[in-house]
């Protein structure tokens, strides 16, 4: 038995915000991030939709990127204060990721986050609320997803959430606002959600319904992300819904380890955080490389090579054809080749090598490792970081 769970209803297409003009209920408490949203008048125009719908509007905002446990107590606290019965989440991942978890705490005060992070084990929400997510990045797709991300700063450890209780109930995906995007945030939400599409399609709880929408992500990315970086916006928009789509399989089909590398190495260093989608394109072509040992991997890495029109007689040739052109994308949208020319060598060799041992060891318990096709040794990890902080051939 496999259980696949998205949002009941999902707006997408240009002018879609106003779809929250629709909304039937009470009040409704908007959750938002630093002001990009306020600034380019799209928070504006959803206050407004709202109270169109006849709700009281209440605003929660200033949430940081990457939130913290104490962000999620402040919002929780505004939203049992105000009662509202639509949470209305804009933004990047993270005010979504927070306002996901300000629900749980909205509708449980007492539990705690040691009680949430067992995967799947989520108290059953809507009994106060239900959530609509507006995202204005083309990425993380958490506005489809059954998972959120909460830093604890004091203790210096992440929440990862699990659990379909926190898929959204409506989305609304309309590209007007990931139009405003820089081209590097551009480039790295997109191949983050490249590496969502690519690792959900050959994770191994991967199904029958996860694959169509992986495959046509994959296929969507390649064609557009390019010409989006660019700043051909019609790309752009194509982006927005392809990101999302990647969303969708990966919600189900969970991910692999290029996910857990990213997740372990991102804040691991004095030097500076290593953005999560430039360090998923980072990893990537090192993982097939190593994931291609396997031949249902290799078989399935071909699958999605000649599904996007490259050429090779055998799956080793395909699998090698379609590392090359993730290279050649990540080239073209100005992403190093490896951690050693993150932005300028700004991680520490001898800190990297001191740290390797801890790092792959955390990489390997990640929530992402058990999806995976191959499953590392602690020997294995370590060789797979080293060859994606020194630009290595993957030759184990
Ligand atoms: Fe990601």
């Amino acid at each position: 038995m496999a259980r696949f769970t998205l949002p009941r209803d999902l707006y997408h297409g240009k002018g879609s915000l106003a779809e929250l003009k629709n909304l039937k209920g009470k009040k409704a408490i908007i959750v938002v991030g630093g002001g990009s949203m306020k600034r380019f008048g799209f928070l504006d125009k959803a206050e407004a939709y709202l109270k169109e719908a006849g709700m009281e509007v209440r605003l929660f905002e200033n949430v940081e990127p990457d939130p913290s446990v104490e962000t999620v107590m402040r919002g929780a606290a505004a939203m049992r204060e105000f009662e509202p019965d639509w949470i209305v989440a804009m933004g990047g991942g993270s005010p979504i990721d927070a306002a996901k978890a300000m629900w749980a705490f909205y509708e449980y005060p007492d539990t705690t986050f040691q009680q949430l992070i067992t995967p799947f084990s989520f108290p059953t929400l809507r009994q106060k609320a239900r959530f609509c997510a507006i995202p204005s990045t083309s990425g993380t797709a958490t506005e489809v997803t059954a998972f959120s991300v909460i830093t604890d700063y004091a203790k210096g450890i992440k929440y990862p959430l699990a659990d379909f209780n926190i898929t959204p109930d409506v989305a609304i995906v309309d590209p007007e606002l990931a139009e405003t995007m820089p081209p590097k945030l551009t480039a790295h939400t997109g191949m983050d959600a490249m590496t969502h599409a690519v690792e959900a399609y050959v994770s191994t709880l991967h199904c029958t319904y996860t694959d169509p929408l992986a495959l046509h992500a994959i296929k969507m990315i390649h064609n557009d992300l390019i010409k989006s970086y660019n700043g051909d916006l019609e790309a752009r928009d194509r982006m927005h819904d392809a990101q999302c789509l990647a969303g969708m399989a990966f919600s189900n089909a969970l991910l692999g380890i290029v996910h857990s590398m990213a997740h372990k190495t991102g804040a691991a260093y004095t030097g500076g955080h290593i953005v999560h989608g430039c360090a998923n394109a980072m990893y990537l072509p090192k993982v097939i490389k190593y994931n291609a040992q396997v031949p249902e991997a290799a078989r399935r890495y071909g699958e999605i090579a000649r599904f996007i029109g490259l050429e090779g007689s055998s799956d080793a040739q395909l699998v090698d054809a379609l590392i090359a052109e993730l290279k050649a994308m990540n080239k073209a949208l100005n992403i190093p080749s490896c951690i050693k020319e993150y932005e300028g060598g700004i991680i520490d060799e001898q800190e990297f090598n001191d740290k390797l041992p801890s790092v792959a060891a955390l990489a390997i318990g990640d929530a992402c490792t058990g999806s995976n096709p191959r499953q590392p040794s602690q020997e294995e990890m370590e060789k797979l970081l080293k060859c994606c902080y020194y630009d290595t051939e993957v030759d184990f």
